[in-house]
């Protein structure tokens, strides 16, 4: 299709000596916006509604000249070119109009956008929607419509629109187009007048996603020039045919405006003349070309090639290309200047083409006769300057030939493998310098690309040996040598030095990935172990055991070591434990004293039991410190993948619950995780919450139960026993609460708080005269640790105002492994106080009766798992009766706790116990219930 083909002409052409009045005229006349001022036959000037416009601007003066309004000079094109041509033209010049002239350049007609628009439309059907024709250039600019017609004139002008749309209320009412404006000045009307008077409405709208020729049809109907499309967000888009051209030449795979003219820019970034060339059999003319050859030759386009340079040369060309299919870099003097020249044909568009490219290599040829002319100097020179580079070089530069001997290394290669140039040229290279590992790999890769069978490996990295015997991390940057004819010869390659930045990485990775002491994986590594350690037993239907292994009382040895023989015990438990376990298992430190152990590929629990045993084992090995040996034990948590939970964060969350199992239990033991575990954690939780809010509420009440003397009957004393008064449970036994308060040391406010309340009753029945003994008050361990225990319970009991002397301490035997120095001071600072201390429970520990010797104590209690037994359990009956003859032989009083029945009282009267409580006498009371047994029972009267 050429350009003659598709052009409606019209009456456009005005000349030379017309007036702008008569230019208006015609526009008028003949509804176009534009004219042409031609001299002669041939246009000279173009004068379009924007020169229009801009001039009606400034004032109206009809004697003025069209030409002296008009733009100069118009951008033409012959009429029998393609079709794409007149598209780039006004594409590159952003243009909407081009003049079409004949062979003798004489003025034909116009050719407008829409006239490619219809050949288009003719041409092309497309499902193509309107928004894809958007962009930001057609977001619409708007004028208030009570603005004047020279408010609109200048946002035309400053935003350089051709079209406005005026808006009421922030809706759109109408439009105002550039061809408007210059009715209204042919009019002559006042540019103060409100433009909303003279605009088009309604305005025509279109959705989105309205049909593209849907659209140009509605635009032909309407004879409009724009169309409104309103956005999503109530934005709105003015269409022009240009943009619905762009579009059609996207659906003819013509690049997007944007994308041509990037591709054009790369082409005029290119520093050298590149022409496109259309051939029309007779002439070939340029159908695009880039700035430089533009500025070089003086040419545009749809100019003939031979514009630019002599016609001989350029069939010169032409024949070269045609015969041998191109020109590739010849050297052809044009205008005293030399060109490397390249021809080639190729397709645009399914058009054939020819690419020009023009080279300005003539300071270079300059340049090459000055250098042939100094040759013998220049080599010299050159070779001198380039022994000096390699010399004074800080990367190692290596030359091998095509048998991978050392044709040459630089002295920073020298010093870097620590050898002397003669060491190393003539040597092979790969088997002298490269290290074991990398040897075949990089000699194979070495011979494929010497023997052209593959390209040469730009970059790599590999090990070499020094003259030492250590390995560098080299990399390489590697080229082929290539003799004259091109034959390959050898490689050149720098060499860097990396290993430090290599070493580095992975010190960064063991940092950040193992733990400082034990260089055993961290937390981190862990996860990422273990995530894999299932995925495989997934995939190979084994199971995964997780153990949680913390050493008991590892803070002890801190704090009385210190921390260096801690750390050599992490260090020795760590390395003990890595010999235990096989290659693919993972052992992991994840907290001071706490390791885990991933055990893989567990088929039965059997497997893991046996690891288990090694690692308990493991610890009784005593390590050897500066402070003499130490044992140690350890307590283990296992749970197994995938039968307790198949995430890593749960697993991890099972093994430490059942290592809290294997603590609570006492330690040096292993426990598998059970369901039951979480929820007893989860009980626990709740509870411990409940504790912390009972202690804070002083929800604890104290229950009494009496204690007699066996022979009169008489109450000489009672026991206070707590009791938690639930808000909503109700009475609480002790059994329920006292373990877990032992344990998060809630026991020590709730101690203090049963002392305060016990004194408090027992003051109050004294003085009514109802109870005249003591008051026998448990004390935990927890409590009795604290160095401060002495004075806090002398204070309590001085706040009741009850006299110490009325008061008595249980303490189980557990209190007697501590310090014993700590203890002797705390009992003798009690006893000064005229408060008496009973041993609980006593029997149950390990204390001997002899130890008691060394310590100010006043009572035994037998425990009622002895009472229990006498007289019919032969041991048990021996047993009390050794702890109350032992007892008599060091002066202290005997209790036995937990009697039941007649018989169990009267054997214990008989082995000589001085004293009872249990079940038989009285239940523990509340304190209401303990004054009315104290009230109405006789034997506390006597
Ligand atoms: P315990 O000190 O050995 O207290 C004696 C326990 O034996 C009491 O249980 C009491 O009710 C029970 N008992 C008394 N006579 C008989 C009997 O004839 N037969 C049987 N089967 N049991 C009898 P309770 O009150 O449940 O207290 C349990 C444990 O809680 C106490 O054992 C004690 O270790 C601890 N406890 C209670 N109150 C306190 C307290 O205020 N402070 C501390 N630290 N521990 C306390
Ligand atoms: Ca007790
Ligand atoms: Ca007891």
């Amino acid at each position: 299709m050429l350009l003659s083909d598709l052009v409606t002409y019209k009456n456009d052409c005005i000349s030379i000596d017309s007036t702008l009045n008569d230019a208006i005229d015609r526009m008028g006349q003949e509804g176009i916006s534009h004219v042409i001022v031609v001299e002669n036959d041939s246009a000279i000037g173009i004068l379009t509604l924007k020169n229009i416009i801009e001039f009606y601007r400034n004032g109206t003066d009809g004697d003025i000249k069209a030409i002296d309004v008009a733009s100069y000079p118009v951008l033409s094109i012959h009429n029998d070119r393609p079709v794409e041509m007149a598209i780039e033209l006004m594409i590159d010049y952003d243009v909407r109009r081009l003049v079409l002239i004949d062979e003798k350049e004489n003025y034909i007609s116009t050719l407008l956008q829409s006239d490619i628009l219809t050949y288009y439309e003719n041409k092309v059907h497309t499902a193509q929607e309107v928004f894809q024709c958007l962009n930001r250039r057609n977001r619409a600019v708007s004028v208030h419509h009570d603005a004047s017609i020279l408010e609109a004139i200048n946002l035309l002008q400053s935003e350089n629109r051709d079209v406005l749309i005026v808006l009421e209320n922030n809706t759109p009412v109408g439009i105002v187009t550039e061809q408007d404006v210059l009715e209204l000045a042919y009019r002559e009307i006042s540019s103060s007048e409100p433009i909303a008077r003279y605009m088009h409405f309604p305005i025509i709208t279109v959705e989105m996603n309205e049909k593209v020729h849907d659209a140009i049809d509605m635009m032909r109907e309407r004879g409009v020039h724009h169309l409104m499309v309103k956005g999503r967000e109530n934005d709105m888009y003015l269409l022009s045919e240009k943009d619905l051209v762009l579009n059609y030449n996207t659906a003819l795979e013509v690049k997007l405006e944007s994308k041509l003219r990037d591709t054009k820019a790369t082409y005029n970034l290119l520093g050298l003349a590149f022409c496109e060339i259309i051939d029309l059999g007779e002439q070939q003319i340029i159908k695009w070309l880039n700035a430089e050859a533009m500025m070089t030759f003086q040419v545009k386009i749809d100019d003939c090639v031979s514009k630019m340079f002599p016609d001989k040369i350029w069939q010169t060309l032409l024949l070269t290309l045609r015969t041998q299919g191109g020109v590739d870099k010849e050297k052809i003097e044009i205008n005293d200047r030399v060109y490397e020249v390249t021809l080639i044909e190729a397709e645009v568009n399914n058009q054939p083409i020819m690419k020009l490219f023009l080279n300005d290599i003539s300071e270079l040829v300059r340049l090459g006769e000055e250098l042939r002319k100094t040759m013998e100097y220049t080599i010299e020179l050159e070779q001198e300057k380039s022994r000096l580079y390699l010399d004074v070089a800080s990367v190692m530069f290596l030359a091998l030939n095509k048998e991978g001997k050392v044709d040459l290394i630089n002295p920073k290669g020298c010093q870097l493998l620590g050898i002397t140039q003669e060491d190393a040229i003539g040597k092979d290279w790969f088997e002298t310098f490269t290290s074991n590992e990398d040897r075949e790999m990089t000699k194979t890769l070495f011979a494929d690309v010497v023997s052209g069978k593959r390209d040469v490996v730009e970059y790599y990295e590999n090990k070499v040996y020094t003259k030492e015997g250590n390995t560098r991390v080299i990399a390489w940057h590697n080229a082929l040598l290539k003799d004259r004819n091109g034959e390959i010869i050898g490689t050149f390659s720098s060499g860097e030095d990396i290993t430090k930045i290599r070493e580095s990485e992975r010190e960064i990775e063991r940092v950040t990935h193992y733990d400082v002491l034990t260089n055993l994986p961290n937390r981190l590594l862990l996860g990422a172990r273990l995530e894999h350690s299932m995925q495989r037993a997934k995939r190979e239907k084994t199971k995964v055991a997780v153990l949680y292994v913390d050493i008991d009382n590892f803070k002890d040895i801190n704090e009385s070591y210190g921390y260096n023989v801690g750390d050599l015990v992490i260090k020795r438990i760590a390395s003990g434990m890595r010999t235990l376990i096989r290659q693919e298992d993972t052992i992991s430190r994840v907290g001071g004293d706490e390791f885990v152990i991933i055990l893989e590929e567990i088929e039965e629990i059997s497997q893991c039991e046996r690891t288990l045993n090694q690692i308990m084992h493991l610890f009784k090995e005593p390590i050897d410190t500066s402070f003499g040996d130490l044992k140690l034990t350890a307590s283990i948590g296992i749970t197994i993948y995938p039968d307790d939970a198949e995430d890593g964060e749960t697993l991890l969350k099972n093994a430490d619950i059942a290592l809290r199992r294997a603590k609570e239990s006492g330690q040096n033991s292993y426990y598998f995780y059970t369901q039951e575990m979480s929820v007893q954690l989860f009980e626990r939780v709740l509870m411990e919450r409940e504790l912390h809010r009972a202690v804070e509420e002083k929800e604890f009440i104290v229950y009494y139960q009496p204690q007699i003397d066996l022979k009169s009957g008489k109450v000489i004393g009672a026991e206070a026993l707590v009791r938690w008064q639930h808000p909503s449970i109700g009475i609480v036994r002790p059994d329920m609460f006292i373990l877990l308060a032992e344990s998060n040391r809630l026991i020590i406010p709730i101690g203090e708080q049963v002392l305060a309340q016990a004194c408090a009753a027992v003051k109050r029945l004294i003085e009514q005269g109802l109870f005249k003994g003591r008051i026998s008050v448990n004390v935990s361990g927890k409590q009795f640790e604290r160095p401060d225990v002495v004075e806090t319970i002398h204070r309590i009991i001085t706040e009741s105002t009850l006299a110490p002397e009325f008061v008595e301490l249980e303490i189980t035997e557990s209190v007697l492994m501590s310090d014993p120095k700590e203890l002797g001071e705390k009992l003798i600072a009690l006893k000064a106080l005229g408060i008496e201390v009973a041993i609980d429970d006593f029997g149950t520990g390990y204390s001997s009766l002899s130890y008691l010797k060394s310590f100010s104590i006043d009572k035994l209690k037998i425990d009622q798992s002895f009472v229990r037994g006498i007289p019919s359990d032969e041991q048990d009956s021996a047993i009390v009766k050794a702890i109350i003859a032992m007892a008599h032989a060091l002066g202290l009083t005997t209790i036995a706790e937990g009697i039941e029945d007649e018989i169990q009282a009267s054997a214990l009267k008989e082995c000589g116990c001085q004293q009872g409580q249990g079940y038989i006498y009285a239940r523990p009371l509340s304190e209401e219930k303990f004054e009315e047994f104290l009230k109405y029972n006789d034997i506390s009267k006597s």
